[in-house]
């Protein structure tokens, strides 16, 4: 298996495809493929070359294609991180938000929760997850 890509018909006619070395046919894509298994080696690719410098290439092995799909790729994952790290920011501010919650429940608990204004006493009140945490506090 060879990276090598030949980028003129010198360098591709030079060179040769598998173990017994095949020549370079020039109506097909310069390409090194490999075979079908592990044990049939790498072959000239099968397709026709139109693509690429000197038309060497078929269009999936145009290099500019290949790069433009390597570049598309990365680009999808760097935004696959991106959300990533997004959905964990808002984990953690969530996070931080409830424990917000349960230490204003903590302090304003039992008499003092009329202190609250009534949408954060309900919240609290009704919060199983705020209760539990309370009641684990006074164990
Ligand atoms: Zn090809």
């Amino acid at each position: 298996m060879s990276s090598y890509n030949p980028t003129t018909r010198k360098e591709a006619e030079a060179r040769t495809y598998g173990r017994p070395g095949f020549a370079y046919k020039p109506a097909q894509c310069a390409e090194s493929v490999s075979g079908a298994d592990i044990w049939s080696g790498s072959h000239q690719c099968n397709r026709k070359a139109v693509a690429g410098p000197e038309k060497l290439y078929c269009g999936q092995h145009d290099p500019a294609a290949k790069k433009a799909k390597a570049d598309a790729r990365e680009a999808a994952d760097n935004a696959r991180w991106l959300a990533r790290d997004a959905q964990a920011e808002l984990t953690t501010d969530r996070r931080k938000a409830f424990d917000t919650l349960v230490e204003v429940a903590h302090w304003f608990s039992g008499d003092r929760l009329h202190f609250l204004p009534k949408y954060l006493a309900d919240e609290i009140a009704d919060n199983r997850s705020v209760q539990r945490e309370l009641a684990k506090s006074r164990a």
